[in-house]
């Protein structure tokens, strides 16, 4: 386990980054134009330590669009705000197998998968408290600017671009109010959803929420408490089996990491009691992970031995 001063991780840091930054395989997301405009020079990457050390490289300060990494947050504030079985009664916590946009809805119970596609982070949205709609959005914002120990803020342009264009989201959304899966506010959770999805971070600010999930919700940096504590194994776990798409299963396989990629190229790895992991890269592959982000995950893991079931 992790344990060597801060100056030689920086050298591992930076021999990863010179190595993988010249790699260009990969594209970059282009279903709306602001994501298109990233520059896939960008390379950054962000540990901090459950004890609050911070070691960073590259473009750890380049700002981008969290994505599909708000998801298993999003989960945990449902959680927080309804309990683990009333949440469970609207969202599964199965993998996939298949694509984050997937359509499909478990037949038996009419939930979606889990929470880590769309549908299921649509509906997990939909159980956000708030006595209205500004409300529900002030919650939203204060728990990522909790785990991020800084106020975020959403990319207005990225989110009127979502929205104007997420008619396969808003489809799902319909199909799972048709189904009694979404509270009649289903319009407003699909609102929800676009601006979680828009919110601006930076490598730096993925690996300090990394590390209060590391942390047992408590944010190393400011010592502010993000998530109760008995919560966040819902988080790590789901992250575990769905937090790459459909390379889930092989990511826990080799990685042993749970972890959350987003279409703009942001990875939130999680090394419990010892450190998060915040990257950025926006190159992805056919699955819609940061090829770089992915590589220097699963060298970090090797170097440092950092997957659940090393046996040592
Ligand atoms: N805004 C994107 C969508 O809903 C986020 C998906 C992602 O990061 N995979 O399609």
């Amino acid at each position: 386990r992790m344990k060597s001063a801060a100056a030689p991780i920086r050298d591992v840091l930076k021999d990863l980054h010179t190595r993988l930054v010249a790699n260009y395989e990969g594209r970059i997301a282009d279903y709306i134009p602001e994501l298109a405009t990233a520059s896939p020079d960008s390379f950054g990457i962000a540990l901090c330590t459950t004890d609050g050390q911070v070691v960073e490289y590259g473009d750890y300060k380049t700002s981008f669009t969290i994505q599909s990494v708000s998801k298993p947050f999003m989960f945990g504030l449902a959680i927080g705000d309804h309990g683990l079985d009333h949440v469970l009664s609207k969202v599964g916590v199965e993998p996939t197998g298949e694509a984050f946009n997937s359509i499909v809805l478990d037949e038996v119970s009419n939930r979606p998968y889990n929470p880590m596609v769309n549908s299921g982070a649509i509906a997990t949205a939909d159980l956000v408290k708030g006595k209205d709609y500004p409300e529900r959005v002030k919650r939203m914002l204060e728990m990522f600017s909790r785990y991020c120990g800084r106020e975020v803020f959403v990319d207005n342009t990225v989110f009127m671009s979502e929205r104007m264009t997420g008619h396969r989201n808003r489809a799902m959304a319909h199909l799972m109010r048709n189904f009694d899966m979404m509270s009649e506010k289903f319009e407003e959770a699909l609102e929800l959803y676009f601006q979680q999805c828009s919110i601006l971070v930076n490598a730096h600010d993925l690996s300090v929420m990394g590390a209060t999930l590391a942390n047992g919700g408590l944010n190393p940096l400011t010592k502010i408490r993000a998530i109760e504590s008995e919560n966040v194994k819902y988080l790590l776990s789901i992250m575990m089996s769905c937090g790459m798409y459909d390379y889930a299963g092989e990511w826990a396989f080799r990685v042993g990491i749970p972890a959350k990629s987003g279409v703009a190229g942001g990875i939130v790895a999680v090394v419990p009691g010892v450190l998060g992991i915040g990257l950025y890269s926006p190159l992805l592959d056919i699955k819609g992970n940061s090829v770089r982000g992915v590589k220097a995950c699963q060298e970090l893991s090797q170097k440092f031995s950092l997957h659940a079931f090393e046996s040592s």
